[in-house]
């Protein structure tokens, strides 16, 4: 992996105030030889503490930490930090400006795309200064995600558990200040196993939580609000906004996923018909859903059923599936 980043910005991270600009990722195309994609980009700094790295838009379609990390952007004033806030609304800002999860110009997937690559595709560019430039300026980053077009989701916060008890502890924590109802553990084989922001942010020895807030390309207030006070109370915490209004945090109901199991694949292609909903607490061998085939009535209809127990977090949100889409993740209690 080059190590010298080709996007540049005219922010500057080590001066105090609050800045609005933009990162430059060069993109040289038929109609534009010398242009640059432009990634919003807002610096807020206060003298010297930790730095919080906020980001959202990591996939296009997921809408309620683009809301609520814009928000923020225009309410929080440098006098009222301690320290550095360093947000990124929009951060695979191609995929956002198409709707998309993942990026028009190359397909790229940002969420799988870590630690990058300096002289890569557009989003493998992103990846890189992400890892190279910003995480090593953080003590903490928050990934805010959704479900997305694909997936329905219950408003819920997760951390990758750790071989350290201390760091699993601390983000077990940092998941009962940001106050989601649900949190979730992982050990992050299931996902994006190595090629996530978060994995990568740990690797470097900074703190990483993600949410899931909603889904369906939809737009939850509840999940937005979520996001921004979440996010304050985690800030408010580390001491970066000391003096932040926020209401206290609910009850964080701390699960797990437990191995592959916990999530169902569509055996074969159909139109998928869910007997269940997030929320539900399931038992296994309990009857999921169905897929119809899309050949007519006199090809067989295929169950699908639970694999263990558990509360369903997440399900697939379009009716049309194809063999090997996934259906619905549940989430068992932590001990
Ligand atoms: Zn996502």
């Amino acid at each position: 992996m080059a190590s010298t980043t080709r996007i540049w910005t005219d922010v500057d991270f080590d001066r105090d105030g609050k800045q609005f600009g933009c990162l430059r990722l060069p993109f040289s195309t038929d109609l534009s030889a010398y242009g640059t994609i432009p990634i919003p980009i807002v610096c807020i700094r206060n003298g010297t503490g930790p730095t919080a790295l906020l980001v959202a838009g990591n996939h296009g379609d997921e809408y309620e930490g683009q809301v609520a990390l814009a928000k923020l952007a225009r309410q929080i004033e440098a006098w009222d930090v301690s320290g550095r806030i360093i947000l990124l609304p929009a951060l695979n800002s191609p995929a956002v400006t198409a709707g998309r999860r993942v990026s028009p110009l190359d397909e790229g997937n940002l969420n799988r795309m870590f630690p990058g690559d300096a002289n890569g595709t557009p989003t493998q560019m992103i990846a890189h200064y992400v890892t190279k430039i910003l995480l090593p300026m953080s003590s903490i980053v928050i990934d805010l995600h959704s479900g997305g077009r694909s997936l329905h989701y219950l408003p819920c916060c997760m951390i990758r558990s750790s071989s350290s008890d201390m760091e699993t502890s601390k983000l077990i924590e940092l998941m009962q200040i940001f106050g989601a109802p649900y949190g979730s553990i992982s050990d992050g084989s299931a996902g994006g196993g190595a090629t996530t922001l978060s994995a990568t942010a740990q690797a470097l020895g900074v703190l990483a939580i993600t949410t899931e807030l909603g889904g369906g390309a939809s737009l939850s207030s509840t999940g937005e609000a979520l996001a921004r006070d979440g996010t304050v109370r985690c800030l408010k915490h580390l001491g970066i906004l000391p003096n932040a209004p926020v209401a206290p945090a609910g009850t964080t109901r701390i699960m797990r996923v437990n191995g592959k199991q916990a999530f169902a694949y569509a055996p074969v292609r159909g139109i998928f018909e869910p007997m269940i909903e997030i929320g539900d607490e399931v038992v296994a061998g309990q009857c999921a859903g169905f897929l119809h085939p899309l050949d007519g009535p006199d090809q067989p209809v295929t169950a699908v059923h639970c694999a263990q127990s558990g509360l369903v977090a997440c399900r697939r949100a379009p009716a049309f599936t194809e063999a090997g889409d996934c259906l619905f993740k549940l989430l068992s209690d932590a001990d």
